[in-house]
């Protein structure tokens, strides 16, 4: 039974080398408990955090200690009266091929409503934090402009959609040209900026908005959140939902300050965990649910096969190798 554990906390850029493979004896489930198979794996930006040594809104990981992320697992044994051997279910688990557990926390999902994956993206975490986020943040109005970086990924490809459903004018930003295309042509976006290759970013986001930024969606921080503040409008609003360019980074840059802007438009930024908003799960799930059946929305997703696989594709987050949501099939 192969685990993964945190050899060392990467000191910038995440390596192989961080991770470990440990050879375990596959556990047996005791009374009240059931054996999981590991199926899906969702690898995460924000576990880098939690690869660091600090206090933060969820522990950090320990040193040669498994790894955990959300996972979809079967049931292959039950000695708990509340699953069956081939449900399947879905909460945060260990990266092991086999593990136990008692169900605490673990959901059951339907295989034939939705595809397993699509559990631990539009259907999970993504989904919900994409929704969520824009209800209680964004707010926003038809005809307005929403900003969206990050914006091929799995949270900003779900973000741009929901903008297209509310009538928005919505411009993303991403590193390729191919995702430019995807995020036009699968996704339905007004228009897109490769941020890799725009030599001028207020200059790009100018000629994108020429109404400027009435909600920016932030994935990313740093250079590109200062140019979305460069362009943003009276009233408008930021939602911090991540700053993937600054998890790596040692010491954190310092940039342009906002405090004039944001007292002259009067601009609302805040930050967003979509674990404070566990209450609201349940109807914003049915309103993506619902909007997925009714093909107003659609998803991407990278699929990359192996459990031997999981560390490189966490580490590939970091390089833009993924179009949508980044799940292991194991
Ligand atoms: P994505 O699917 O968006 O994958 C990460 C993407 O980030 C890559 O594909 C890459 O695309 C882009 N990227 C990587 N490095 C950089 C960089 N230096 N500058 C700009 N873009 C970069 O991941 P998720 O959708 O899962 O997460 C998106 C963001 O949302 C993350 O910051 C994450 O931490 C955050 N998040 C926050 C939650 C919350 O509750 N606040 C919950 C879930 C996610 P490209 O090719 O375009 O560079």
């Amino acid at each position: 039974n192969q685990v993964i554990h945190l050899k060392n906390r990467p000191k910038g850029k995440p390596e192989l080398e961080d991770f470990e493979f440990v050879e375990e004896k596959k556990p047996q489930a005791a009374d009240g408990e059931m054996l999981l198979k590991t199926k899906y794996v969702s690898v995460d930006p924000y576990l880098r955090g939690r690869m660091r040594d600090e206090e933060s809104y969820i522990p950090p990981f320990q040193l040669n200690e498994p790894l955990e992320s959300g996972i979809i697992a079967e049931v292959v044994e039950s000695k708990n009266p509340n699953f069956e051997k081939g449900d399947f279910v879905n909460g945060m688990l260990d990266w092991k091929e086999y593990q136990t557990a008692t169900g605490n926390g673990l959901n059951k999902v339907d295989p034939d409503k939705a595809s397993l994956s699509a559990y631990l993206g539009i259907l999970g975490l993504t989904g919900l934090t994409a929704y969520i986020s824009l209800e209680h943040i964004g707010k926003l109005q038809e005809g307005e402009t929403l900003l969206v970086s990050g914006a091929s990924g799995a949270v900003g490809s779900t973000v741009g959609q929901i903008g297209k459903i509310k009538g928005c004018r919505v411009v993303g930003i991403a590193g390729t040209d191919e995702k430019i295309k995807l995020m036009k042509e699968k996704f339905g976006f007004d228009h897109g900026i490769n941020y890799k290759t725009i030599d001028d970013m207020n200059q790009a986001v100018a000629k994108a908005c020429p109404d400027g930024v009435d909600v920016y969606f932030d994935n990313v921080g740093g250079e590109i959140l200062d140019a979305a503040m460069q362009n943003i409008n009276k009233d408008g609003r930021v939602i911090n939902c991540g700053a993937i360019s600054l998890y790596n980074m040692t010491e954190t840059p310092k940039g342009p300050r906002y405090e004039g802007i944001m007292v002259k438009k009067t601009v609302r930024m805040q930050g967003f965990l979509v674990r404070d908003h566990v209450r609201e799960f349940g109807p914003a799930t049915q309103q993506l649910a619902q909007w997925l059946s009714a093909d107003k929305l659609t998803y991407e997703e990278t699929i990359v096969e192996g459990f031997k696989n999981i560390p490189q594709a966490f580490l590939d987050l970091f390089e833009g190798k993924n179009k949508g949501k980044m799940v292991v099939k194991v």
